[in-house]
């Protein structure tokens, strides 16, 4: 097996890694950081959670070795490397990770990012960094203001480009780009590759060698599930599951913003210390939930897509796909927040009727099949019956749209309801084969297939 050192990393470099624990590289991290060390570009398939951070970084730094120095003058530290990221989130994560990878070299790095007063940035890029890591839009803010200069950028690193494209970072970047020196080192990394990451990187990176780790594949190490359930049940199944489970440090994904704040307030009626990220919190409310996630004091952290970005949390035990995520690509960002670095970890999917067009396109593009195993007391066909109502103290009020839907007719639809109900541990153990069952994508449309025709159908 590959060492860091044989990757002909420096001693400083190595050093830290020592003190962090990081034995070995990750395949990502073997194949790239060679590669970036002789200074090629590169365009990475890698999601969050394959050691990307460090596999961009380390050689990036290395690379900057020559300029490190502890001279005063701020004309000694211009900024030199680049690295964009979608969210604060994953800004402010890729600069700790930089900040600890050069504990031994004297290397100045910052994050810049939006949301936050500006001013506060101003007086520590004066005094100079090397390493800048930013978002886009508040990179053009100090590029307007003047308060930072981009001339002597040798190295540009794009992080999860994709998501750059979704939230519609596209211009920016096109303008960030145009500012930097033409000579330069570009490497871009990306979770998945549509059509137009693909033209990006042909529009910034000059011949880079393409690398590829578990492309639009989710990590081994993620044990996936899937519980059919009524739309109408899915805040008591997920107390459920919780409880009786003892689940913590549980990361859940809802569609909407509303549905994040509502769904923790829900859960902390029912006992569950929670709280939600999103997009209209501030950024001191999302860096103090996070922060209490991560010391373990709030059990249920509820993020939108775009909040929970880039979350690293040290081996994060438990994602809930709350709301099936519209976009499949999605699907593998969310679970990628689990599992990581070889840690293991278990994707739970609340799975209604109306997500299961959602669900297949999932298991397209994952290239396996996602076992359905239905907890008892939470059958699909059922939304609000009898027995739950004794079972729980506290019965949820419904929203207008989920009261209206249909009915289905549990009774006659339970006979379809054959997946069996597989405890924990032996879904994890079982999970690898299991993905990969060809019937399970059938068994789980069957779920939802209602085989009785309303009485006037046939006439
Ligand atoms: P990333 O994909 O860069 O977000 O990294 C995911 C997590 O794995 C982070 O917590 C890193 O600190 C950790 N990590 C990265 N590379 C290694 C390694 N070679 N050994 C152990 N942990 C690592």
């Amino acid at each position: 097996m590959t060492t860091f050192a044989e990757l002909g990393l420096a001693p400083d470099i190595l050093r830290a890694l020592d003190e962090m624990g990081y034995a070995t590289p990750t395949p990502i991290q073997a194949q790239v950081i060679p590669l970036a060390l002789q200074g090629g570009d590169i365009l990475g398939a890698a999601q969050t959670g394959t050691g990307k951070t460090a596999a961009f970084a380390l050689p990036l730094i290395q690379r900057l070795l020559p300029f490190a120095n502890n001279g005063t003058s701020p004309a000694k530290h211009p900024i030199r490397a680049l690295i964009l990221t979608p969210t604060r989130e994953l800004a402010i994560q890729v600069e700790e990770a930089v900040q600890a990878y050069t504990k031994h070299v004297p290397l100045r790095s910052l994050v810049v990012y939006g949301g936050v007063n500006i001013n506060t940035q101003i007086p520590i890029l004066k005094t100079g960094v090397e390493i800048l890591v930013a978002t886009p839009g508040r990179l053009l803010d100090h590029v307007q203001n003047k308060t930072l200069s981009l001339s002597q950028v040798n190295t540009l690193v794009l992080d999860e480009a994709d998501r750059m494209l979704d939230m519609g970072f596209m211009p920016d970047l096109k303008r960030i780009v145009a500012l930097l020196p033409a000579q330069r080192v570009n490497m871009m990394f990306s979770a998945t590759f549509p059509e137009e990451i693909r033209k990006l990187a042909d529009s910034i990176l000059n011949t880079p060698t393409f690398i590829e780790v578990a492309r639009n594949a989710t990590a081994v190490t993620v044990t996936q599930v899937v519980h059919p359930v009524h739309h109408e049940r899915k805040r008591q199944l997920l107390a459920h599951l919780i409880k009786s489970r003892d689940l913590r440090q549980v990361l859940v994904f809802t569609g909407t913003k509303l549905g994040c704040n509502r769904l923790a307030n829900e859960l902390n009626k029912a006992g569950i210390h929670a709280d939600a990220i999103h997009g209209d919190k501030t950024q001191q409310e999302r860096i103090k939930a996070l922060d209490a996630f991560k010391a373990g004091t709030i059990r249920v952290l509820v993020a939108t897509d775009v909040a929970a970005r880039g979350i690293d949390i040290e081996a994060l035990p438990f994602v809930v796909n709350y709301d099936l995520p519209h976009n499949a690509e999605d699907y593998v960002h969310r679970i990628g927040r689990t599992g990581r670095a070889g840690a293991l970890g278990e994707a739970i999917s609340l799975v209604s009727e109306a997500e299961t067009r959602y669900l297949r396109d999932i298991e397209k593009l994952i290239g396996s099949t996602l076992p359905p195993v239905i907890v008892p007391g939470f059958e699909p066909g059922a939304a609000d019956v009898p027995a739950f109502q004794s079972r729980s103290p506290r019965p949820e009020r419904h929203g207008d749209r989920e009261r209206s839907a249909p009915r289905s007719k549990p009774a006659a639809r339970d006979a379809l309801f054959d997946a069996p109900y597989v405890p924990s541990e032996t879904a994890r153990a079982d999970s690898a084969p299991a993905l990969t069952r060809p019937t399970a994508k059938k068994q789980v449309a069957a779920l939802f297939r209602s085989p009785v025709k309303p009485d006037s159908a046939g006439q």
